[in-house]
C-alpha cells in the first residue's frame, strides 16, 4: 500500500488526485488535505460567483472524494500545524496543489492607500473567503478602477457593475450583495498598460459585457491598429478584438446608467489621495520593438475612490521547501525526493480550470513511475497524520463534515441561489457541532 497527501483541494489537487487514484486502484490511499473544512479551493473562492456553470464542475471531483482510497482531511494548514518533513515522513509523497491566493504588488506610490484593494482580496470578499470577510471596499464613490487586462480584471469589472437582479442565480455571500446593490459607482475603468490585440482576456467572458443590465462597454476604435492586423491573430484571440471592436462601434446604451471604460495604454504611475485613494495617475504607453509597454511621458488621471489591481497572484511559501519568483522552485512538477508541485504552485498563475488536468496527471505519472503500483513501503498515512494532529489539539474534518456544511449552505440559500455560504471558520464548525 502506497500513501499520498495532496495538500489543496482546488482544481490542480483534485485533478491529482484523480490521476493518483486511477494509476494505483487499490493500491494506494490518498489524502486531500486543506486549511479549511470546505473543499474545492479556486472553484470555491475564486470563479466569479455568477459564473455557476464553471462551478459544476465541483461535481467530477465529489465523485473522486467519494471514491475507494480517496479522503479529504480538512481543518489542516501544512506549514503551520504540520511540517512538509513530517508530511513526508507519513506519506511516500506530497503533492503541493496550493494554488496562488496572493496578489502581486504593482510597486508604485499609493498601492498602500485605502481604497486600493488587490483581486485576490477583492475576489474573496464577494466569494465568501474568511480572510476577506471584512473587507469593506469603498463602493461610495461614483468611479472605480481596475488595472490589468486579464479575465479576473473583467470578473471583479463585471461584478462592480451587474444589478441585484442579475445576481439572483449566482452564489455571491450576502454581505457583498448587500453591498453592492447599495454602491454608488457608475464607472469602472479598466486600464491595460498595452493594447486591445494584447489582452490576456477571452471572448466569452468579454462578450457578457455586451448584455449588462445596467452598463454599456465603452471602447475607444482608435486604440486599435487597422483591421488587417486581426488577421495574425491566433482565432481566439481575434473572437476578442471582434467583441472589442464591437463594442467601439457601438454607442453605449443612453437607458443604462452605468460605463465600463476600456482605458488602453494606459500604465499606472501613482494612486494619489488625501489619506484615501482618489485618482490614478497614468502614462499614456505605446508598444515597442518586443511588444512591451513603453511610457510616451504623457500623464493624465483617472478618478478612482476604489481601485482594484488585477495584475495576477503568487502562491504562498511553505517553511523548508524552495520558493522563488511566486511558485515552488521545481523540474517538471518535481520539488525535491518524493516532494511535487501542480497547478499554479508549479506553473505560476496562469490557464483554465481544465490546464490543471494535464497537469496533475503528468505529476501522478512521475510518481507512478518512482514508486511503482503494487511496491509497498509501510508508512503510516492519515492514521499517522490524525495521531500527530490529536496529539496537537488539531481537529481535522472529514468529506461527511464538508457535506452537512453544505446542505446547511444550499438550506440557507435566498430564492433562486444555489447556497448561501458561509464566511466564517467558527461558523463550519459550529454546524459541525464543535
Ligand atoms: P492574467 O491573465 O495573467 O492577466 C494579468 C494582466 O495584468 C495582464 O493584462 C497584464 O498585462 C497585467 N499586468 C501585469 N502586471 C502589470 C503591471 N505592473 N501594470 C499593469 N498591468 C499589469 O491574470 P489574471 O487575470 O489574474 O488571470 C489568471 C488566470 O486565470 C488566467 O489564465 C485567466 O484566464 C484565468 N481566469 C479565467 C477566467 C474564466 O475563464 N472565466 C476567469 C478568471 C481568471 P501584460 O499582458 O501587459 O503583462
Amino acid at each position: 500500500m502506497r500513501n499520498f497527501a495532496v495538500v489543496g483541494s482546488g482544481p490542480a489537487g483534485f485533478y491529482t488526485a484523480e490521476a493518483l487514484a486511477k494509476a494505483y486502484g487499490e493500491n494506494a490511499r490518498i489524502d486531500i488535505l486543506d486549511r479549511y473544512p470546505v473543499p474545492y479551493g479556486l472553484i470555491r473562492f475564486g470563479v466569479a460567483p455568477d459564473h455557476q456553470s464553471l462551478k459544476a464542475v465541483s461535481k467530477r471531483y465529489d465523485k473522486v472524494a467519494e471514491s475507494a482510497g480517496v479522503d479529504f482531511i480538512g481543518n489542516v494548514t501544512v506549514g503551520a500545524d504540520i511540517s512538509i518533513a513530517e508530511l513526508l515522513g507519513l506519506y511516500d509523497a506530497v503533492i503541493l496543489a496550493t494554488g496562488a491566493p496572493h496578489d502581486r504588488k504593482l510597486g508604485i506610490l499609493g498601492e498602500d492607500l485605502p481604497g486600493v484593494v488587490g483581486s485576490a482580496e477583492f475576489v474573496g470578499w464577494y466569494n465568501g473567503h474568511p480572510d476577506f470577510a471584512d473587507l469593506d471596499p469603498p463602493l461610495d464613490g461614483t468611479h472605480a478602477a481596475v488595472i490589468g487586462n486579464g479575465n479576473v480584471a473583467l470578473d471583479c469589472a463585471r461584478i462592480l457593475s451587474k444589478t441585484r437582479h442579475e445576481f439572483e442565480a449566482s452564489d455571491i455571500v450576502g454581505h457583498a450583495l448587500e453591498a453592492l446593490d447599495q454602491a454608488a459607482i457608475r464607472t469602472v475603468t479598466i486600464l491595460g498598460r498595452r493594447g486591445p490585440h494584447q489582452i490576456a482576456m477571452t471572448p466569452k467572458e468579454l462578450g457578457e459585457l455586451g448584455h449588462l443590465e445596467a452598463s454599456s462597454p465603452v471602447v475607444d476604435i482608435a486604440d486599435f491598429p487597422p483591421v488587417e492586423a486581426d488577421e495574425a491573430l491566433e482565432p481566439g484571440q481575434r473572437k476578442s478584438i471582434t467583441i472589442l471592436r464591437e463594442f467601439a462601434a457601438t454607442p453605449p446604451d443612453a437607458a443604462k446608467p452605468k460605463r465600463m471604460v476600456f482605458d488602453f495604454f494606459a500604465k499606472p504611475l501613482r494612486i494619489e489621495g488625501d489619506g484615501k485613494a482618489d485618482r490614478i495617475v497614468v502614462e499614456r504607453t505605446e508598444l515597442d520593438e518586443k511588444g512591451a509597454a513603453r511610457g510616451t511621458g504623457e500623464t493624465y488621471e483617472v478618478p478612482a475612490s476604489l481601485v482594484i489591481t488585477a495584475i495576477g497572484y503568487s502562491s504562498s511559501p511553505i517553511p523548508d521547501v524552495p520558493f522563488e519568483g511566486g511558485k515552488f522552485v521545481n523540474e517538471q512538477g518535481r520539488i525535491s525526493d518524493r516532494l511535487y508541485a501542480v497547478g499554479w504552485a508549479r506553473r505560476g498563475p496562469t490557464g483554465t480550470i481544465g490546464t490543471n488536468r494535464p497537469d496533475g496527471y503528468e505529476v501522478a505519472e512521475q510518481i507512478a513511475a518512482a514508486m511503482p503500483p503494487g511496491t509497498d513501503r509501510d508508512r503510516p498515512g492519515a492514521e499517522g497524520l490524525k495521531q500527530l494532529l490529536q496529539s496537537r489539539g488539531i481537529m481535522p474534518t472529514d468529506y461527511d463534515d464538508w457535506r452537512k456544511i453544505e446542505e446547511t449552505e444550499v438550506a440557507n440559500a435566498r430564492p433562486g441561489s444555489p447556497r448561501e455560504k458561509f464566511v466564517r471558520p467558527h461558523e463550519w464548525l459550529s454546524v459541525l457541532g464543535r
